[in-house]
């Protein structure tokens, strides 16, 4: 079997942290290489720092560690995104573009470029929203989501390239903060309430959103790269799910081991953009091509999260 080296762009983000170790127990510590803007406060392997706005950055690492595989992670988020559009467009863009033209050209074997359920907007169904919904996002963030899932299968198409990708609902982890997305909301409640804090949200309390805990999140990423290319029929972005919930319920759930816990509802701009989005998804292709199934819910999601956060605040 030839030997893999894995590029992870944008590496030091809520899901590169947690996605590198799982990376390097598949391919081995020296053949995976993190790249970020920045240093992460610490280092397990290889890292590089990188813009990777700048082809000639990427290409550099790219033949220096003969990458054969990438996952491009950075990106500007959908409530982050809204402060300043055309940054946020030209950066997700110009990554994307850059990774996937290099990739073409230097053989890339597989590569991972994910996708949201920003992707959907005010006219795809909200419950169980299928596959194939019409795409009309209300952000910057999904317009260029949606962008990169029609790149991604048009390198697909004309060079062969095996690009794949998922789209991930609100993905909710202990490892680190989330980088400015509209699903946030759904990890900071925890580190208040492992605190004794109350909890300002940012959403109404009956605003349902998919969310997926960060495990399974992983675990998808992993079983949808390992699948055989057989396996793999939806070159734009898969649908992913993991389970749905409103601020309301997953307080209540956190009152299930603090009782006294207290969430104040105050809705910003991110409300209308959380309308815009599902409540539920439909992810029968993903189960069907590749085998996916989620595991944990709400209430084994709370144990979970309240469990790892405690530790880290005694
Ligand atoms: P994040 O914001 O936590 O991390 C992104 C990382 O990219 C940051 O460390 C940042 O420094 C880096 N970065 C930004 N610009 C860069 C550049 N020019 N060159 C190199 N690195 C750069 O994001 P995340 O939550 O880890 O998301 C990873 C991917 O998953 C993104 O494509 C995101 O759209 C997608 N996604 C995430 C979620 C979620 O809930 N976290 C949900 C849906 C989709």
């Amino acid at each position: 079997m030839q030997r893999e080296t894995i590029l992870v762009i944008g590496a030091n983000g809520q899901i590169g942290t947690a996605l590198l170790p799982q990376l390097q127990a598949q391919f081995g510590i020296n053949q995976v290489i993190a790249a970020d803007l920045r240093k992460p406060s610490s280092e397990t392997g290889i890292f590089e720092i990188l813009d990777a706005t700048k082809p000639e950055a990427l290409t550099d690492i790219v033949r220096r560690y003969r990458v054969t595989q990438i996952y491009h992670l950075a990106a500007i988020l959908s409530a982050k995104g809204e402060s300043d559009p055309l940054w946020a467009w030209n950066l997700n863009m110009q990554t994307v573009l850059n990774v996937l033209e290099i990739s073409r050209l230097h053989n890339i074997r597989k590569l991972f470029i994910p996708s949201s359920i920003a992707a959907f907007g005010e006219h795809a169904p909200k419950y169980e929203t299928p596959q194939t919904a019409i795409l009309d996002p209300a952000t910057v963030y999904g317009i260029s989501k949606v962008a990169a899932e029609n790149w991604s299968l048009y390198y697909h198409k004309r060079y062969g390239l095996d690009v794949r990708s998922l789209r991930y609902p609100g993905v909710i982890s202990h490892q680190s903060m989330p980088g400015g997305g509209t699903t946030d909301y759904a990890v900071a409640i925890f580190h208040e309430a492992v605190q004794g804090n109350s909890f300002d949200c940012f959403l109404a309390e009956d605003t349902r959103l998919p969310m997926i805990y960060m495990d399974d999140a992983l675990r998808a990423t992993m079983e949808l790269m390992n699948a055989p290319e057989s396996q793999i029929s939806v070159r734009t972005s898969y649908n992913l799910a993991g389970m749905s919930f409103t601020p309301a319920e997953l307080t209540e759930s956190i009152q299930t081991h603090f009782p006294d816990f207290v969430t104040h509802y105050k809705p910003d701009f991110r409300q209308a953009i959380a309308e815009s989005w599902p409540k539920t998804i439909d992810d029968s292709v993903a189960r069907q091509d590749w085998g996916w199934k989620a595991a944990f819910d709400l209430s084994r999601m709370t144990h979970e999260m309240i469990t790892n956060l405690t530790a880290v605040y005694q």
